[in-house]
């Protein structure tokens, strides 16, 4: 038994590290312990080299529509391990970011697997010498141990013909055709990206609508832009067998209504959700409770064992970066004993997707919200009226907005088109500073911007649209 802390955090992801700076901050004696690089899959695998080759993707579509403005471009080549290799140099970046951080902030990091061997004692092997095992002591441990791909029954990834993101994310070559199973975030991505990088695509959903979490509008929105770009469809539908050849998979794609259709195609990107890291961290001798496959928590990211926690992906859903570190400072700051601490709304996170188109939202859906009984009061701005969408030549789109119509309570906010990821928090800190649709329609927007599209939503909401 070597060292006492006050919070060991295992796992450096978003939720981790952040929940160890802010431990740091509080004056905690803190450490972290990750088995593998700093930074979790948000910097490693996921959030930042997805960016960084979707960036590539947005460059190859403006390269592709040059000509509106008067360009030519002639003798124009692409090189898919370069674009890989400059998103790998990005999340390498940030993950030496993340070590400087822990030193600035006094922070340990072990290196190694941690598992919980007693009450307040974590154990963790370095490297796979089982000899290098050293048990640490703490008041406080916060299980930040993320996620991974979740599995479909016969479809084996093997990094080869059948991918996961990790491959998704590295190949040095452009496939020239690409099935892609599940149409979440991750799916929807890797769709848009490798569709305008050239590859031929198809997307598989088991749900009636592509992007199941959000508004219906918005994803049928994205599913004709889809379909303009040759991306082939089916929702409803399950993938009921695989063949794997040399270079090649067979696909037997299975519709709801019982018709089977074969595709032959390169490769297969599984993206059909993740499950939790629950597995080989000693939760059941301690009485973790773990529900589905993630730790269950209460609203301050305490687990069933006293003193220890659980935050980001592998206390569920949803499972996105910034959850992830806003339960790491709210467990902390809860266990540090600050006194005013406010719970998570789970519905109020706001999601997004950098897609070409790209979508975000927070709160409820129409769908959800005419299920609540409310009256409500629904707006919607199309971006064909709007004058800085229409001179960047990216009209597609709209702004929904929903609000209750007795209250003026923002509800949920829906928007699909260009830059909308870097906009919805405008709805973000309008619903927690509890601004209404009519305080919203007195804020000024600039002209002429995207966001005004936000303003022209709540306008038609309260039945007063001015540029529609
Ligand atoms: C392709 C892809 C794209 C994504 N894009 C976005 C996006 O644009 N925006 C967004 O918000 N979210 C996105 N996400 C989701 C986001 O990456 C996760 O929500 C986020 O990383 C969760 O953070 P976390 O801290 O909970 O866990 P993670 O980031 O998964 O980190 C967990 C860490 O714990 C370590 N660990 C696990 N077990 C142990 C152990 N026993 N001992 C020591 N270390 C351990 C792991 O090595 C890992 O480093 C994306 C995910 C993927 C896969």
């Amino acid at each position: 038994m070597t060292d006492k802390y006050d919070v060991l955090v295992i796992g450096t992801g978003p939720g981790g590290y952040v929940a160890a700076i802010r431990a740091a901050q509080h004056g905690l004696r803190t450490a972290v312990i990750e088995r593998d690089r700093l930074g979790g899959i948000c910097l490693n695998w996921g959030c930042i080299p997805t960016k960084a080759l979707l960036h590539g993707a947005d460059v190859a579509h403006t390269l592709s529509n040059l000509r509106p403005l008067g360009f030519t471009a002639t003798g124009m080549e692409f090189d898919m391990a370069q674009l890989v290799e400059f998103s790998r140099g990005v999340s390498g970046r940030l993950s030496d970011g993340i070590g400087y951080l822990m030193k600035k902030n006094g922070i340990d990091v072990i290196a190694g697997t941690a598992r919980l061997t007693g009450k307040g004692v974590v154990g963790v092997t370095a490297g796979e010498d089982a000899s290098s095992f050293t048990e640490y002591r703490a008041n406080h441990i916060i299980l930040a141990t993320g996620a991974r791909p979740r599995s479909v029954p016969g479809v084996t990834p093997d990094g080869d013909r059948v991918w996961t993101y990790f491959d998704a994310l590295v190949p040095q070559e452009l496939p020239k055709s690409l099935l892609v199973i599940g149409s979440g975030a991750i799916g929807v991505e890797f769709a848009s990206l490798y569709n305008d990088l050239g590859s031929e695509v198809t997307l598989v959903e088991m749900a009636p609508q592509i992007m199941p979490v959000e508004d219906a509008e918005v994803a049928g929105h994205v599913r004709r832009q889809f379909e303009k770009r040759g991306i082939t469809i089916h929702t409803g539908a399950t993938v009921s067998a695989l063949i794997l050849g040399a270079d090649s998979a067979t696909v037997t794609v299975k519709s709801a209504d019982g018709s089977v259709e074969d595709h032959v195609v390169e490769r297969v990107l599984v993206a059909a959700g993740i499950q939790g890291n629950v597995e080989d961290l000693g939760l059941e001798d301690l009485g973790i409770e773990v529900d589905r496959g993630f730790v269950t928590t209460d609203q301050w990211c305490r687990t069933t064992a006293f003193g220890v926690y659980a935050i980001g992906d592998v206390a569920g859903a949803p499972c996105l970066a910034h959850k992830a570190s806003h339960e790491g400072v709210l467990c902390v700051d809860k266990l540090a004993g600050v006194e005013h601490v406010t719970p998570l709304d789970k519905d109020y996170v706001p999601g997004c997707t950098y897609a070409r188109p790209q979508v975000a939202s927070l709160g409820l859906t129409e769908d959800q919200a005419r299920k609540t009984g409310r009256s409500l009061k629904i707006g919607q701005f199309d971006l064909q009226a709007s004058g800085k969408a229409l001179a960047i030549g990216e009209a597609d789109g709209f702004v929904k907005t929903i609000f209750d119509a007795d209250s003026g309570e923002l509800l949920g906010a829906h928007m699909v088109g260009p830059d909308v990821t870097e906009q919805i928090q405008g709805f973000g800190i309008a619903r927690s500073l509890e601004a209404t649709g009519d305080d919203l329609a007195e804020v000024i927007f600039a002209h002429p911007t995207l966001s005004e599209a936000m303003h022209e939503s709540v306008l038609s909401a309260l039945g007063r649209p001015i540029n529609m």
